[in-house]
């Protein structure tokens, strides 16, 4: 192909069609006002581009739909299973599978039977269902992503890695508690960025040291191979896939929520070296997801998340992955708009306290942002700010988030450049109005979670 082409060239053509809605602002404002300003209440057929999540929201392929149809419905050995068994054996290295219906059911297996009152898990950083499931059992969970991270607009090649020197320290202090060490790859709550094959290496040696269980989170362990290749010495000739072999090889037990980069709708697996641990886990597997060959699976979905494993490493998929991610946040930062970087994998990060500068932190300035997306384009994305992390002091006053994100994230295979284009378009009428100096406050909210559910007035 042409080496001076500019444009991002989907590799996949399309069979299938599925209708957008175009709508009018004040159509918009309408919808906001019944959902209460908040997007997750928004209905998806008054979406025109939605950036909400990638999780179960991509496309599948022709090769897929058609493994749907070749699905083996059986109880107990289904073919369906044997395939996907084999797939995941010889991705991961790991002898004993165990299918899921999400990624969190797999937390909740693993966790309880390694957490329980007064045990530590320690991690690059948790994702919350992963913090969730931890701290429900009783455990406590410590995040130690690297000390680059914490400068969201400077350049480093992996910002996903753990900090090996406090990883040392809490190993000290914590000793026989520590149940495990997660390395979630790539670092998802952290701005979706990968993780060293290096610093990888690092924490498989700390654990074998100090004889601790090492879990791998690698819902997007294909999108961060990409990185390893592209940025890390010394894998420039290797696969995607061998690179992500590698890489999970590392590990004692892995975690993956089949919605990412398992290229399906539903799906998760929980895969172990350990004899002895995977009869616990199987066991209670039976008990709340399903038989072993199956967990919370349909046959044609273990076929279809079989060949997903294996087209997400497709070298042209990749790179169209990563590009487009890259090309959304390249082109805001060459119009000014203030985004965490380098950009991540699966989703661009937009700094609203920086962009929306007049708006006072107990004013929301991400779910304002968030909410003139909407009312301008017709896009749905989140807020990953105070509305989401923010806690109140004794006297009812916001004690705010760390930051003011805004996360647009990317679906796999369902938008195309011109989708993205339009996304940048509608970024030039925000400029417009990044001087507003008034934001919402929260007229209803739920005790825990209450991005989900809360309700949001504009203050006048
Ligand atoms: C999505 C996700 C999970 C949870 O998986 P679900 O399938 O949503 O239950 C866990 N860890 C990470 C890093 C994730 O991105």
């Amino acid at each position: 192909m042409s080496k001076k082409m500019r444009t991002l060239t989907e590799p996949f053509k399309i069979k299938m069609v599925e209708p957008l809605r175009i709508t009018t602002e004040e159509y918009r404002q309408n919808a906001l006002e019944k959902a209460g300003y908040n997007p997750f209440l928004l209905r998806s057929d008054d979406v025109f581009i939605d950036l909400l999540t990638d999780s179960g929201t991509g496309a599948m392929s022709d090769k897929q739909w058609g493994g749907i149809m070749m699905g083996d419905e059986s109880y107990a050995g289904a073919r369906s299973w044997e395939h996907l068994q084999t797939v995941v054996q010889n991705l991961t290295g790991m002898q004993y599978v165990l299918p899921t219906h999400q990624g969190r059911a797999a937390e909740r297996i693993l966790y309880s039977i390694l957490g329980g009152k007064g045990k530590v898990f320690i991690s690059n950083t948790h994702f919350d269902t992963t913090r969730a499931n931890i701290e429900y059992v009783g455990s406590e969970a410590y995040d130690i992503v690297c000390k680059e991270a914490e400068d969201v607009e400077s350049y480093h090649a992996f910002k996903g890695n753990i900090d090996l020197e406090k990883l040392e320290t809490l190993i000290q202090q914590h000793g026989k508690n520590i149940a495990a060490i997660i390395m979630t790859v790539t670092n998802n709550s952290s701005g979706g960025q990968p993780v060293s094959m290096k610093n990888m290496k690092d924490v498989r040696a700390i654990c074998t040291k100090y004889g601790l269980m090492m879990v791998i989170d690698g819902c997007r362990i294909a999108e961060n191979s990409y990185y390893v290749k592209h940025r890390e010495e010394g894998f420039e000739n290797k696969t995607y896939k061998e690179i992500a072999q590698e890489m999970l090889n590392l590990g004692d037990a892995f975690i993956m929520s089949a919605k990412k980069d398992g290229m399906v709708n539903i799906g998760g697996l929980l895969t172990l070296k350990d004899e002895a641990l995977s009869v616990k886990c199987k066991n209670l597997l039976i008990i709340s997801e399903g038989f072993t060959t199956y967990g919370g699976l349909s046959g044609r979905d273990m076929e279809a998340l079989a060949i997903g494993l294996e087209e997400v490493f497709d070298k042209d998929y990749l790179h169209y992955r990563i590009r487009s991610t890259a090309y959304l946040g390249e082109k805001l930062r060459e119009k000014g708009i203030p985004v965490v970087w380098p950009i991540g994998g699966h989703a661009v990060y937009i700094d609203a306290k920086k962009l929306y500068q007049n708006v006072p932190l107990e004013e929301y300035p991400g779910q304002a942002l968030v909410i003139d997306l909407y009312l301008k384009g017709g896009i749905r994305c989140v807020e990953v700010g105070s509305v989401m992390f923010g806690k109140y002091d004794e006297n009812g006053k916001l004690i705010p988030a760390a930051n003011e994100l805004v996360r647009m994230a990317l679906p796999r295979r369902v938008y195309t450049q011109s989708h993205l284009d339009y996304v940048l378009d509608v970024f030039d009428d925000i400029i417009e109005i990044k001087d507003r100096k008034k934001g919402f406050k929260i007229t209803y909210e739920p005790p825990f979670l209450r991005h989900f559910t809360a309700h949001f007035e504009p203050i006048k």
